[in-house]
């Protein structure tokens, strides 16, 4: 996969903008909350995009696929 972007909340998304994914569903308590049961994406600058359970896991398998495709390990080293 060479792109750098995934796709989430209808918006497609530079992977290197992303910071962390909410590993488990928002809930707030806020009963006019309309992010319960979707998962975080923290972008850089304070943003954030919500994703359902499978847009977030394809997300994840995204960034996986682009940090392998990289070949940088030896690099961190
Ligand atoms: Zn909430």
């Amino acid at each position: 996969m060479d792109s750098i972007f995934c796709f989430a909340d209808d918006k497609h998304i530079p992977m290197y903008r992303i910071v962390w994914i909410s590993d488990v569903p928002h809930f707030c308590g806020h009963e006019d909350c309309s992010r319960e049961g979707q998962y975080e994406i923290h972008l850089e600058q304070d943003e954030s995009v919500w994703a359902t359970r499978e847009d977030r896991d394809e997300v994840l398998k995204s960034l996986e696929a682009w940090r392998g495709g990289l070949g940088k390990q030896e690099d961190w080293d």
